[in-house]
């Protein structure tokens, strides 16, 4: 079969730049790219599903500290660390997310399991737990999270009223850049798309804040009729723009291509709003598309044609 199999992913958008990233520093990311992007082709290979293959993929990113979700999950108001994570498949648009849990190793496995297991689409907090815990999910302590450069970072504004975006360093009192939350789009030999994503959200969050990485259609979309989706960015404006859907709508409904359809969003819908940040996208056929109105964004794609591509920076 000749059918074209994909997959891209990302590791977050934001000020990225060249200047400011040491050599090791950055063959460090590129090895963390390159490993989730592995393990997501080694699964499309042997005909796995789109839905296994991210899984997979977002698996590894969760488990690389450099990145902010699972492992890496940057610290809130409360020193804590209140992951989210949401799945979906585009062959019938079935879908599943938690927010604000902790101490999973991988929101994405729990996500998914929301998906086929609970008769429901996002469960939060207490009883996303309660949950995990039937599913016999274990908990990781807290010191798996604890990552010595996000507890500075969360320290530097934690008695402020300021929230941090991962890798919104602009406007902080930052002075180093730490870029975050993961996802992974893919189209399997049999025609189908998924997406999904993970995040810590923003250090220093408080009053149980939810992004969009969470939110079905926000930070996360997949339809075979059209594409998967998965965003990275200032949550809320993501959120407002409901982006990821915007995307699948204007291929539906007006017959945009991918990569016009992804920058109509990402450079006129969001920034009209004033929104940062970025996604990746596959289409039914297999192509895949980067954008984004940031500086860079952590990126890679694969594809059985010979295509493989890993990028930081714009
Ligand atoms: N979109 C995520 C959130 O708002 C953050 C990110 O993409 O880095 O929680």
């Amino acid at each position: 079969m000749s059918a074209l199999v994909s997959l891209a992913l990302h590791g977050g958008a934001g000020t990225i730049l060249q200047a400011e990233m040491s050599p090791e520093k950055e063959l460090r990311y590129r090895a963390g790219l390159e490993d989730a992007l592995n393990a997501g082709i080694k699964l499309l290979e042997k005909g796995a599903s789109a839905l296994d293959a991210v899984e997979a993929t977002v698996s590894a990113l969760e488990d690389c500290p450099l990145f902010n979700a699972g492992r890496g999950s940057v610290f809130n108001a409360l020193g804590k660390h209140e992951m989210d994570a949401s799945i979906m498949w585009g062959a019938d648009r079935a879908a599943g997310a938690v927010s604000g849990v902790s101490g999973i190793k991988n929101p994405i496995q729990l996500a998914r399991r929301v998906m086929e297991q609970s008769g429901h689409v996002l469960l939060m907090g207490q009883g996303a737990m309660e949950f995990a815990q039937m599913q016999g999910f274990s908990l990781e302590p807290d010191s798996y999270f604890y990552d010595e450069f996000r507890y500075q970072q969360w320290l530097k504004i934690r008695d402020t009223n300021s929230f941090q975006l991962d890798h919104d360093v602009k406007t902080s009192p930052l002075d180093e850049k730490k870029f975050g939350t993961v996802g992974a789009v893919a189209r399997d030999l049999h025609g189908h798309v998924a997406a999904a994503t993970s995040t810590g959200g923003m250090t220093n969050k408080k009053f149980g804040r939810v992004g969009d990485s969470p939110v079905i259609g926000a930070g996360t979309w997949a339809d075979d009729r059209s594409c998967a989706i998965s965003c990275t960015g200032s949550g809320e404006f993501f959120l407002r723009g409901v982006v990821a859907y915007d995307v699948a709508c204007l291929m539906r409904y007006q017959g945009l291509g991918l990569q016009e359809a992804c920058d109509r969003v990402i450079h006129d819908h969001l920034l009209e709003i004033g929104g940062d940040g970025g996604l990746i996208a596959v289409d039914a056929g297999g192509t895949t598309a980067f954008s984004f109105n940031t500086e860079g964004m952590y990126r890679a794609r694969w594809n059985s044609q010979g295509m493989r591509e890993i990028a930081i920076y714009g």
